[in-house]
């Protein structure tokens, strides 16, 4: 067990922008605890949990459990309570993903699961996909206790987020049966700290071919479950540029249409066997107005044509599709409550909509109104030498500083 650090005092309001040393921020030794532990997604997230149940603890805050069936990750639910006692409604979720991509294969420079002051900017697995976030709330937490809470502020720090944002539907699951209902819901993603209020929604595929083997000298007498594969993929491709020709439009979005590509494929094992068999993964990630069934009964229409051909030749044959994952799209309105409030938290007036999915449509699902708000950019996620700017991590203690201001009582 590692004993807690002692969170540092917030700093008082001042010019973000003056804040250029790491020394100046309050969560740096929470940023630098967390980036510590290895929580790639295969990996357990346990040792991470233990040590924010433990500091959380040394506040007399206590923190709920909820398992994968292995009991080896968890998702960590926490709620500082109001002043009048208050626990379950009306509450405010700050909410991160603990896990963070692998760094297999990649050219770092620097120790990933140490974080790595250089000039401006702090490097590490996790510094912006996600772990800062939540490190600044958590450093937070004995500021909100202390000027006590007109709501409760609750804490959830889920697994598997980066492998379909699995962990967190049991978390959510466990907090809709206990009758906690949450005014909203700000999640840490980063967006550069600007306000995001929409996602796309996802959906991914595996299609599968099994075809015939034949020695290559005699390919009429196989099916080649490869070349049938790539024609169903540069099928999708077609799609993909109707989406984007034709299809619905948002210029919120940064990329303001419907996407598709296949991601994955796997096929054949020699240039002198006719192949049996092939697989490809393939995604949408959809506007509200594409239809993700639609697409798939489209490429599965587009599949069918193979199938008597095939099976001229051999019964065995077959196209399959699997649904790999599903993640809706979120839209929350820019007149709700929470949307107001994270407004006057990130103190930038733009609203933005963005490509990539994220837990907040699940909570957007169960009715708890939910925002993106977070430091850093995606375009630094899940690189090799990925890297958070010190001035976004002085921009989300401000947004901190100005949420404590808003739901403590003093
Ligand atoms: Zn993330």
């Amino acid at each position: 067990m590692n004993a807690p650090a002692t969170a540092r005092d917030v700093r008082p309001a001042a010019g973000i922008d003056e804040i250029d040393s790491v020394d100046a921020l309050a969560a740096w030794p929470l940023i630098r605890k967390l980036v510590g532990f290895p929580t790639v997604s295969r990996d357990s997230n346990l040792a991470l949990l233990d040590w924010v149940r433990d500091y959380l603890a040394q506040y007399g805050v206590e923190s709920a459990y909820t398992w994968n069936d292995e009991r080896t990750k968890a998702n960590l639910w926490a709620t500082l309570p109001a002043r009048d006692g208050n626990t379950t409604k009306d509450g405010i979720v700050l909410s991160g993903h603990t896990d963070v991509v692998p760094v297999d294969g990649q050219p770092w420079q620097t120790d990933p699961f140490e974080a790595v002051v250089r000039g401006d900017k702090i490097y590490g697995r996790g510094v912006t996909d996600m772990k800062s976030f939540s490190a600044t709330g958590l450093a937070f937490v004995p500021e909100f206790l202390r000027r006590g809470l007109k709501r409760p502020l609750h804490f959830a720090l889920s697994y598997d987020e980066e492998v379909g944002c699995i962990g967190v539907r049991r978390l959510i699951a466990d907090i809709v049966a206990k009758g906690i209902r949450p005014m909203g819901c700000i999640i840490g993603e980063p967006t550069g700290m600007r306000l995001v209020l929409a996602h796309k929604g996802k959906r991914s595929w595996r299609g599968r071919v099994r075809g015939f083997e034949a020695h290559s000298s005699l390919t009429p007498r196989g099916v080649n479950a490869v070349q049938i594969a790539c024609e169903i993929v540069a099928y999708i491709g077609k799609r993909a540029r109707e989406f984007r020709d034709q299809g619905p439009r948002d210029e919120a979005y940064d990329v303001p249409f419907t996407t598709a590509h296949v991601g994955v494929i796997h096929g054949g094992t020699a240039v002198n066997i006719v192949p049996r068999d092939c697989y490809f993964d393939f995604e949408m990630r959809h506007l509200p107005d594409d239809d993700p069934e639609a697409f798939a009964r489209d490429v599965e229409s587009f599949a069918r044509r193979y199938i008597d051909g095939m099976h001229a030749v051999s019964p065995d044959t077959h196209i399959e599709f699997d649904l790999l994952s599903t993640l809706p799209g979120m839209d929350t309105p820019d007149g709700s409550e929470i949307a107001s409030l994270a407004h006057a938290c990130n103190g930038i007036a733009a609203v933005g909509k963005v490509s990539f999915g994220t837990e907040a449509s699940l909570f957007h699902g169960v009715d708890i109104a939910t925002v993106i708000c977070g430091p850093g950019h995606i375009e630094q996620a899940h690189q090799p030498n990925e890297w958070v700017a010190i001035g976004q991590l002085a921009r989300c203690e401000a947004f901190m500083r100005r949420l404590a201001d808003r739901v403590c009582s003093s």
